[in-house]
Parts: C-alpha cells; structure tokens; sequence
C-alpha cells in the first residue's frame, strides 16, 4: 500500500480539488470493484486483478524460495519431498477442473526444510511453499497433508490475495475520502487517515479472512476427496494443528486464523464428501489426472474443457446432478431481468453457470427447466437432462408458465417442437 499512502500525502499537498478527483476516483473504484466469483459465488472485492497479483507474488516467491535455497534448505529429493510433490500434483490436477484457466498458472511447491516451523502456503497463481515440520510434528499422514496442501490451493482458487489487496485498497481510499473530507487542516488530515486507516482494515479485514479460511477448509476437503484422499483427514489435521501450534508464531493457525467453527464444519461435511472420494477411485482417470503438473512440459499441459468446468459440491448441485431439482419459486421479475444473461451463458456454453443462475433464480418456466436440460446434457449428466427436457415440454402446457405465450420472455434457443422430437 505504499503508493496509496503516497497518493494520499499528494492528494493533499495538492489541495482540495486534487483531493475531489481522488474523491470521486474513490468512490468509483467502490462502486465498480465488485464481481462474483465462479469458484464460490461469492462477491468479492475486485479492484486488483488476479493475473497482477500473481506477477508480484512470483517475483516474492522466487526471493524467497532463493533464500531458503541459499540455506540449502529446499529439499530436492527424499521421501518427504516425494510425498508432498505427489499428494499436491493430485490436487492440482482436480483444481483445474473446477477453474480450467488455472491449468495455465506456473503451478509450484517447494519443500522447506524447516522442522520447527508447522506451517504451509500458497500465493496468488498456485506457488506454494510446505515446511518440513508440519509433517514432522504432526505426524501427519498423506490423507492429513492432503488437507493442508488443498486448503492452499483453496485460497488461490478463490482468488483470496486478489481480493485481500482490494479490500485493503478500499479500506485506503475510504480512509482518504473521509479524512480529506472532515480535515481541518493538513495534520488533522494525516491524523484522521492514519486512524481511519486502522479502523477500516479492522473492520473490513478481519471478517474476510475469516470467510476465506471456510472457502478454503470447504474447497481443501472436496479436492482431497476427488484426488482419493479420505476426508475424515480434515477433521484429524485441525484437531492435530489446535493442539500442536495454537498461538505459536508463524504456526499454521497464526496465519490462518481459525474459524471457531472449523472442526464442526468439516464434520458435517463427511457424508457429501465421502461420496466424492468413493466416487474418485471408479470414475476413469481423466487427462488431467495423468499428467505431472509440477514437472511436465507447459506446452504439453492438458487444456480442461471450460463448458465443462465443475462446481463445488452442494445440496443445490447435487439434486441438480441427479435430476431432481424443481422449480418453485415465482420470481418473475428477476427471470425477466437475467433472461439476457442466461441466454449469454447458454449461447458461450457456461453450463455450470447457466445451472447455478437459473436455480439461484428459481422460476418454474418451460425456458428454466429447458436451460436445466441443456446444462446437464453439457456437462454429462444425460439422465438428468432427459428429466428437465420432459419437465420444460410438461410445464409449458401452462399458459401462464410458457414463454411462447408470455409478453415479455422470449424464447430463444428453446423450441418446444423440436425438443418433443428428440
Ligand atoms: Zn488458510
């Protein structure tokens, strides 16, 4: 943040209408920041873009893995370095699925021979870092190590450092708008920001970390599942981690402050995703799964089908999944209002996308349930897609749930002749 603090020393060195511009640039910034992320549904704070805080966290990685290898302290070979480089190339591969465009991040782990440290993490763009003592002084298993190196991969499938920067940055320009504002004079400003500073990332920071560690917790525990990892790992890691490093300086739990909640969440994840990890060891290996995502030649990388991209497993998902979502609600105005951009997701093929919007919407037009058949014949689930063909074909009898017939809703791609013909 130090160009920001720069900025707003010049902002008012300059006077008060350098300060309106700084304003105003502020408040746009506030207004336009925000944008959904695809891996969790989430709004997020957006003022950064991923690819430039990927730049920076290379050049901060490669300093840093450059320090330790001075030490000669990254492991090269032996059977920890086995382990980990193992288990997180499993997971790489699974991650990919759910966000293709990450297949051509510079996917990294280096092992670090630090058997005091119980620690690990993974920086915007996949380059991650585990600490020899977290396997040492856990004991942890590969199903327990699992866990870890998916709750990193977690942070960076979220986007978590993209996001914490552009809080920090809305948290700066807030402080700047409101100093500069209130300010009397040029030291009251100094003043009035520093404070306002303080207060807007405790306020502002806080929550959102909190939040992104259940992401990742939620992301870690699904991509050790399908990888063939067993997720009553996750419960037996945190239960480990509270008793070893609690508090401990740069311990795990110090830089992923622990939501009271985790180990309860985790359980109650077991059944879903006990199911993932029974369905991983029939379902055929995939491209993906195959390649070595750590060593193999960039050219040669797999390119995961983005209208194939999976979702994150939910209720919502898997009733979805298995043909058994209904409509019920009666949300015409925001069908009305989204119609243009359900039909941009059918047109580019966005099947998860399309199947989450229309049962986020939740109307039970024939246009709905025929979307719901398209995004499960995309993506594979061809049972289910019979299902809502037939359930489109059955509620359009009705007049007042037909698009054919309605004033507004216009058809598109859905015509009910043809799809009878099927
Ligand atoms: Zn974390």
């Amino acid at each position: 943040m130090h160009s920001l603090n720069t900025a707003s020393r010049a902002a008012f060195d300059l006077g008060p209408r350098r300060l309106m511009f700084w304003a105003i640039l502020g408040l746009a910034a506030l207004l336009g920041g925000c944008a959904t992320n695809t891996m969790t549904g989430r709004m997020q704070a957006s003022l950064v873009s991923e690819a430039s805080v990927s730049s920076q966290s290379m050049s901060q990685y490669s300093a840093m893995v450059g320090e330790y290898d001075k030490k000669q302290k990254i492991l090269t070979s032996g059977p920890l370095k086995e382990r980990v480089d193992t288990i997180t190339n499993r997971l790489i591969s699974q991650a990919v699925l759910y966000r293709p465009e990450s297949a051509a991040w510079d996917w990294q782990i280096n092992v670090i021979d630090e058997p005091k440290t119980v620690n690990a993490f993974a920086m915007p763009g996949g380059l991650m870092g585990f600490y020899s003592g977290l396997a040492e002084q856990l004991g942890a298993t590969d199903d327990e190590i699992a866990q870890v190196m998916g709750h990193e991969i977690g942070h960076a499938l979220a986007g978590h450092g993209a996001e914490k920067q552009s809080v920090r940055m809305i948290g700066e320009l807030s402080a700047i708008l409101v100093a500069g504002v209130t300010a009397t004079s040029g030291r009251d400003f100094q003043n009035k920001h520093q404070t306002l500073s303080l207060g807007a990332l405790a306020f502002i920071a806080m929550p959102n970390s909190r939040t992104a560690e259940t992401e990742s917790d939620r992301i870690g525990i699904e991509l050790a599942a399908r990888a063939g990892y067993r997720p009553e790992a996750a419960v037996s890691l945190w239960t480990k981690m509270a008793a070893k490093s609690s508090g401990a300086r740069g311990s795990f739990l110090a830089t992923h402050p622990s939501p009271d909640n985790r180990i309860r969440y985790l359980s109650d994840l077991q059944p879903p995703m006990l199911r993932l990890y029974n369905l991983s060891f029939e379902a055929a290996p995939k491209e993906a799964s195959t390649f070595d995502w750590l060593r193999g030649p960039k050219s040669q990388r797999p390119k995961p089908d983005p209208s194939k991209a999976i979702a994150l497993y939910s209720p919502q998902w898997f009733a979805f999944e298995s043909g058994l979502t209904e409509l019920k609600g009666s949300n015409v105005p925001v069908f009305l209002i989204k119609q243009g951009t359900l039909k941009e997701l059918h047109a580019n093929q966005r099947w998860r996308d399309l199947a989450v919007s229309v049962m986020d919407i939740d109307h039970q037009f024939d246009l709905a349930y025929f979307y719901l058949s398209e995004a499960a014949r995309g993506l594979g689930f061809v049972e289910a897609s019979k299902v809502y063909a037939s359930k489109a074909l059955e509620t359009g009898k009705d007049d007042s749930r037909s698009c054919a017939k309605h004033m507004v809703l216009n058809c598109g791609a859905f015509e009910p002749a043809k799809l009878a013909l099927n």
